[in-house]
């Protein structure tokens, strides 16, 4: 048995500015960062909305930077990956896959969020290549060319917007008629001369080689299919926290899987604290993680100063 002040579940931007702020403060700090220490940004070249950076950085290379920005303040960085959170007052008792467990004054889940896929053919072997499900991230290497955004929520319909200021042509795939999007929105994109709705329709297939080169649409209604010609696909169907492994754990969780949290990143258990996307519906970026980490990171300082 591992024991600590602080374990925080996840090596990603959230989980990592919140270890800098809880080491700062002088917990003893380990990260558990599970299959991908580094989070999401591994998956992206170019970060140009990160501040503090004149020029885009890579993902893998922010990463690196906050994982050696940690390991300098005596922060341990792990690979396990918390199966199970167990114990409603500290310490907590955390077991990793393989056995290993670590007991803990405090917890940060900051377990990140995936995307939500289309599940169809070509997907899979063009994600990065024309695939991405973030406009704000890849958008700009589109610049120029047409693209699709398939959604029907604020995410696609402001996906469609941005990408429409940059690509000549934008097409919105929704499955339904009717939106989640808020109307506001809706009208914008309506109109937005170069955005083009596709509605009732769904995507089939994912067309390309090496790149996308368009996609198979279906037309839920009249079952009719047709090629769509566009150089990237946009996928704003929603995300997925990664908080299955939470189930049981007694930490209170929304329908869709997020951790509920109140303004001091705090969980309905006195003690553990969450962060990041997995907390959040709305604005999934690297620095609001950072942001909530940071948070996350000074009150579970706090709370382990007083119980220790
Ligand atoms: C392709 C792509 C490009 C993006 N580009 C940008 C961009 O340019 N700018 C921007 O601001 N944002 C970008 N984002 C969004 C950004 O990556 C996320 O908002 C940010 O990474 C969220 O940080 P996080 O720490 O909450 O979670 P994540 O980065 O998802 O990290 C989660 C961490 O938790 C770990 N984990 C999960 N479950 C467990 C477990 N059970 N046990 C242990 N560890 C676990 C994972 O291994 C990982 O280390 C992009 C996202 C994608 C997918």
């Amino acid at each position: 048995m591992t024991q600590t002040d602080l374990l925080i579940i996840g090596a990603g931007p959230a989980g990592c500015s919140a270890a800098v702020y809880a080491a700062r403060s002088g917990v003893k700090t380990v990260i558990a960062g599970g299959a991908m220490p580094g989070g999401q940004l591994l998956q992206t070249n170019d970060i140009e909305n990160y501040a503090g950076f004149i020029n885009p950085v890579p993902g893998y290379e922010l990463m690196d930077n906050m994982h050696k920005q940690c390991k300098r303040l005596g922060v341990e960085i792990t690979s396990d990956e918390i199966i199970k959170l167990e114990g409603d007052k500290p310490p907590f008792t955390l077991t990793a896959a393989g056995g290993k467990q670590y007991q803990a004054l405090a917890v940060i889940i900051a377990a990140g969020a995936g995307a939500r896929w289309l599940g169809v053919k070509g997907e899979e072997n063009l994600k990065g290549h024309g695939v991405s499900a973030c406009a704000t991230c890849d958008g700009f290497f589109f610049k120029g060319k047409e693209v699709m955004v398939v959604g029907g929520g604020n995410t696609a319909f402001e996906d469609a917007l941005f990408l429409s200021q940059i690509c000549p042509k934008v097409t919105l795939v929704h499955r339904r008629e009717g939106f989640r999007a808020d109307a506001v929105t809706v009208e914008k994109v309506k109109n937005t001369p170069n955005i083009s709705m596709m509605l009732n329709c769904v995507v089939e297939e994912v067309l390309g080689e090496q790149t996308v080169t368009g996609a198979v649409l279906r037309n839920v209604v009249s079952q009719e299919t047709a090629q769509v010609p566009c150089a990237g696909i946009f996928v704003a169907v929603g995300a997925v926290p990664q908080t299955a492994w939470l189930q049981g754990s007694g930490v209170e969780l929304d329908p869709s899987g997020l951790v509920k949290v109140d303004a001091h990143q705090r969980t309905n258990i006195d003690g553990i604290f969450a962060a990041g996307d997995c907390t959040e519906s709305e604005f999934r970026q690297a620095v609001v993680a950072a942001g909530s980490g940071a948070k996350a990171g000074i009150c579970a300082a706090s709370f382990v100063n007083l119980h220790r």
